[in-house]
């Protein structure tokens, strides 16, 4: 695909800078130190992290990804629930491409690690000396079956802030419900931001309540898990409010199907001694999570594990076969909770064993698994997970202020306004380190 033009503008957002353009080849061939896979939360925040590094010598990275705008996923939430404008969640990708690395709009079809090479669909091979994988999980909206009908279907009642496509439908179908049954799912297996689900009901019953039709509305929880958060602390505390909250918990339950025109759900019931008996339930009102795995080209790929995500080193982010080759983000393997909060703390360690493969030195950066889900649980009131391997919490404001599973306030604007801010003037930036705020963290294994 030799020749194809590039528009680069040189400036950030073209409604509030003066854009200069420069066309850019994207040669049959190209060879660079580092090529990073994916220009999504973790792709950027490593070439950021690593540009500015002053271990860094002769920098030369390129990032691989088709699209043209990168977006802040923990965003959609806000957006599906009326809080904040899908605008203020996403910018080209052109503004948050760290000055001097180079942005090839390819997209990446097979890794060939033997030969240090990857091909990608427009047929340009690109060599490396060090490879970052990191192009994110496929949100499956065809693993339920009538699901994709649904949400083009703005009758349907049926909508998902799993998509930048469909999160606004869902706010207008939140102000729109005044009566009936309110379900809202969470498929099983991995997801990205297992509190996602929930932060959308807890938020639609709040609404709710403020429009004052909060008694006319039943509402249910229908998840694949068999609890409500895989951390037992926070899984009791979001119990609690559920049964105080009188909404109805129909657990280890996993949407199949929807039917847009009898407006019907049918779940797989999951529960041993069950024998996956389908269970039918109408709605009214329908928030769906679909399920998710690995991309296929990545899952067919030399670099995957049994279960298809790229095979790591869960402490030092170094794949297990492959020594100049790591991963972070929701693509690795790492078995921590699948967040941008985690590539927080997965980034420094995985710049730090980078530098040092490449030093030839030891590589002593582990990565404790720390993940946090800012989990809105209506108006004014935010339950800040965080926690790392094990399921073990690591509260950063706990001494301070007490045990994080009582929603407060001042989290509420952690998520709301202040993590969309540091989002964009920090973390992309390579100067935001999650819990340790500004200050890069000492990564080396205690
Ligand atoms: C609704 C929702 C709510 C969330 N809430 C939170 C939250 O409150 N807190 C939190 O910390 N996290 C949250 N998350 C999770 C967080 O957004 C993700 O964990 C994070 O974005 C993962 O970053 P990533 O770089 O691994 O993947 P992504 O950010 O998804 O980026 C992947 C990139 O890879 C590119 N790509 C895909 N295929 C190819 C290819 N073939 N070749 C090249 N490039 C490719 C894509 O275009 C994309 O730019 C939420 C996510 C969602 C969807």
């Amino acid at each position: 695909m030799a020749g194809i033009a590039v528009l680069r503008p040189l400036a950030r957002a073209p409604a509030r800078r003066i854009v200069r353009t420069y066309a850019t080849a994207i040669p049959a061939k190209a060879h660079h130190r580092v090529v990073v896979v994916g220009g999504g939360t973790a792709g950027v925040t490593i070439a950021a992290q690593l540009q500015r590094n002053p271990e860094f010598e002769k920098k030369d990275i390129a990032i691989l990804d088709p699209a043209q705008t990168h977006h802040y996923q923990p965003g959609w939430t806000l957006v599906g629930t009326g809080l904040r404008d899908l605008n203020d969640m996403k910018r080209h990708m052109f503004e948050v491409i760290p000055e001097g690395v180079k942005h090839y709009p390819l997209k990446v079809s097979t890794f060939d690690p033997e030969n240090n090479t990857i091909k990608t669909a427009e047929g340009v091979d690109v060599s490396y000396d060090y490879l970052v994988v990191a192009p994110g999980l496929e949100t499956n909206f065809a693993g339920v079956a009538g699901l994709e009908q649904a949400l083009q279907d703005p009758a349907s009642q049926v909508s998902s802030t799993y998509s930048e496509k469909t999160v606004e439908q869902v706010w207008k179908n939140i102000r729109d419900f005044k009566k009936g049954q309110a379900i809202f799912t969470q498929p099983a297996g991995i997801i990205k931001c297992a509190g996602g689900p929930q932060k959308v009901m807890w938020m639609a019953l709040s609404q709710w309540k403020r429009d004052g039709v909060r008694d006319n509305i039943n509402a249910t929880f229908a998840t694949g898990a068999a609890s409500m958060f895989a951390v037992p602390k926070y899984s009791q505390a979001l119990e609690d409010l559920r049964k105080e909250r009188k909404v109805e918990g129909l657990f280890q339950h996993n949407l199949v199907k929807v039917d847009p025109k009898t407006k019907v759900a049918t779940f797989k019931n999951l529960a041993e001694g069950a024998k996956g008996a389908l269970v039918e339930r109408e709605f009214g009102f329908l928030h769906v999570v679909p399920p998710q795995k690995p991309w296929d080209w990545v899952a067919k790929s030399k670099l995957a594990d049994a279960a298809g995500w790229v095979d790591v080193d869960k402490a030092t982010t170094q794949h297990t076969k492959y020594k100049n080759v790591f991963s972070l983000g929701d693509a690795s393997s790492l078995p921590n909770s699948k967040t941008a909060a985690a590539i927080t703390s997965q980034a420094p360690v995985l710049v730090d064993n980078l530098l040092a493969v490449m030093k030839g030195r030891e590589i002593k950066g582990a990565y404790d698994g720390y993940a946090s889900c800012p989990l809105l649980t209506g108006h004014n009131e935010l339950m800040l997970c965080e926690f790392k391997y094990g399921g073990v919490p690591k509260e950063t404001f706990a001494n301070i202020l007490g045990g994080q599973e009582a929603p407060s306030r001042l989290f509420y604007h952690l998520k709301k306004d202040f993590f969309p801010y540091v989002y964009w003037n920090a973390f992309v930036k390579g100067t935001w380190y999650g819990p340790s705020g500004f200050f890069r963290p000492n990564t080396t294994a205690s």
